[in-house]
């Protein structure tokens, strides 16, 4: 159940899917921004954010449980289209790569996160599986987060 959209990226899915919930979950945990770089792979994958610090265990347990519970909502994925000067209010566009034309694809998971993206993902959340976060570290400003999946 993978939606079909012409893409350069290869992503997979069910963990890009992973990564924009753990993109917003860190946004509302931390009101920081969502990652800047990462690197997504079936096995395992890693987003890197701009922080302060190191996360604390605590923190790293609501991270799966909040990113979790979203899952276990079994959200629809949808696409949604919008202009790009209208997407330029109120979403960062920066990693959208330049052929994404005036017309700017906005990846929606519920109402719980909303964001340009042309890449691959699940049609519902669920089928993600269970997130588990394998381990953090922090070097010079940058907090990296490498997470993985259990099977549903
Ligand atoms: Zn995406």
């Amino acid at each position: 159940m993978i939606m079909e959209i012409s893409s350069t990226k290869q992503y997979n899915p069910p963990m890009h899917s992973a990564e924009h919930i753990l993109n917003q979950t860190m946004v509302r945990m931390f009101n920081c921004e969502r990652s800047f770089s990462n690197h997504i792979e079936k096995k395992k994958s890693k987003c890197d954010y701009h922080f302060e610090r190191n996360l604390t265990e605590q923190e790293i347990e609501q991270l799966n449980f909040k990113v979790n519970e979203i899952i276990q909502q079994d959200l629809p994925v949808t696409e949604d289209f919008i202009l790009r000067e209208e997407a330029i209010h109120k979403f960062n566009l920066q990693k959208l790569p330049d052929e994404a034309g005036d017309n700017i694809r906005i990846i929606k998971i519920g109402a719980y996160d909303a964001c340009p993206c042309s890449g691959l993902h699940v049609s519902h959340t669920k089928e993600i599986g269970t997130f588990k976060i394998i381990s953090t570290d922090f070097i010079e400003g940058v907090l990296r987060i490498r997470f993985k999946l259990e099977p549903v």
